[in-house]
Parts: C-alpha cells; sequence; structure tokens
C-alpha cells in the first residue's frame, strides 16, 4: 500500500512525502479512504499508530483552497495537542498555500479574532475557545463540512461533553465527522460518545 494510490491530491502527496512518509501506517490506509469518500468514520487506535496523521491528510484533501472559510474544524482536548495538529497540517500542507489557525485558551482573544477575519480554511482549537469564537461570530461555521474530535474520549473526561454537545449538534449539517480516540477507552465512554454521532459511522 501506498499513498500514491489514495487517490489523494498530487500537492498534498507533495507534503507528505517531504514530511518523510514513505507509507501509511494500517489505521491511515483503512480510515483516509473512508472520511475523504464522505463517510462519518470511528477511528480507533493507540496513540503512536498516526492517528493524527490521518485525519490531518484527509481534511487537507478535502478542502477548496480558493475558498477563504473555514471548511474543517479539529477539537483537541489539550492546547498542546490543538498546537500539535497544527504543526501536522502546516507540514503536510505545505505545498497548499492553507491557511491554518490554532483557537486555544489562554492565548489573546483579538489576535484570533483577526486572524479568523483573514480568512482560515482549517481551525484546530480547544472547545472553550473555539466555542466563544463561534459564539462571537468570528469563526463561521456555514462552510464547515468536516467536523474532527481527537481524543474525544479524554475531551469527555475533562468535563467538555457540553460545548462538544453544543458544536456536534450545531455540525449536523457537515458532510463529514470524525471521531478519534484511544484504542483503550472504557465501554461507558464509548458508549457517550458514540451517541454524539449519526448512525452509520464507520468504525475503522
Ligand atoms: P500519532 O499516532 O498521530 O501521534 O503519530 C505517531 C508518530 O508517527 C508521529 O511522530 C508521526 O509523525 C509518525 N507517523 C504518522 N504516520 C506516519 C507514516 N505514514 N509514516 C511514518 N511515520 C508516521
Amino acid at each position: 500500500p501506498t499513498f500514491d494510490t489514495m487517490g489523494l491530491r498530487e500537492d498534498l502527496l507533495r507534503g507528505i512525502y517531504a514530511y518523510g512518509f514513505e507509507k501509511p501506517s494500517a489505521i491511515q490506509q483503512r480510515a483516509i479512504k473512508q472520511i475523504i469518500k464522505g463517510r462519518d468514520v470511528i477511528a480507533q487506535s493507540q496513540s503512536g499508530t498516526g492517528k493524527t496523521a490521518t485525519f490531518c491528510v484527509s481534511v487537507l484533501q478535502c478542502l477548496d483552497i480558493q475558498v477563504r472559510e473555514t471548511q474543517a474544524l479539529i477539537l483537541a482536548p489539550t492546547r498542546e495537542l490543538a498546537g500539535q495538529i497544527q504543526k501536522v497540517l502546516l507540514a503536510l500542507g505545505d505545498y497548499m498555500n492553507v491557511q491554518c489557525h490554532t483557537c486555544i485558551g489562554g492565548t489573546n482573544v483579538g489576535e484570533d479574532i483577526r486572524k479568523l477575519d483573514y480568512g482560515q480554511h482549517v481551525v484546530a482549537g480547544t472547545p472553550g475557545r473555539v466555542f466563544d469564537m463561534i459564539r462571537r461570530r468570528s469563526l463561521r461555521t456555514r462552510a464547515i463540512k468536516m467536523l474532527v474530535l481527537d481524543e474525544a474520549d479524554e475531551m469527555l473526561n475533562k468535563g467538555e461533553s457540553e460545548p462538544v454537545d453544543w458544536l456536534t449538534e450545531k455540525m449536523r449539517e457537515a458532510n463529514f465527522t470524525v471521531s478519534s480516540m484511544h484504542g483503550d477507552m472504557p465501554q461507558k465512554e464509548r458508549e457517550s460518545i458514540m451517541k454524539e454521532f449519526r448512525s452509520g459511522a464507520s468504525r475503522v
């Protein structure tokens, strides 16, 4: 299996190889195909198996760069994780002219507003700040076609279920919903997350 045969755009493939990836990991082989087809996907695998790049590649593949609106929203449980996602997006999207912004707590709100006004194809962030930016109408959601919840189990454990519920409800119209989580999530958490998703999500 290679990245070449996955139907990815040329500029993204360049970014993938420039980043040093040679071939897709197991989760990448299973999930990317489904996500870019527009399926709702629940990707479960242990940390370190390449989940971050799974959804970053999928998000980048689905962007229309000509459209300067937020088309993908990625939520992460911690500021550090949101920052790491941003780095991977920028690296893989290095040849795509992609605008990505991180909306996280503890940073200057005015700067977020300025960056969002400029136009961001992808926003990665923590639920509280993202929620705030949507409420202020700085982050517009109408063009969002992809919502990613990274480590959704962690996010819900941290008591972020209210903003996450609100966002998933607001994004009902999103074409793609992806959740990415640890492989070792307890059944109870897993069930509560499953409720957030439309029926018919593929588990990979
Ligand atoms: P993650 O599970 O997303 O935390 O990724 C774990 C590590 O694997 C990171 O350092 C990634 O850069 C690396 N990685 C992800 N996908 C690939 C790949 N297809 N080939 C080589 N390394 C990868």
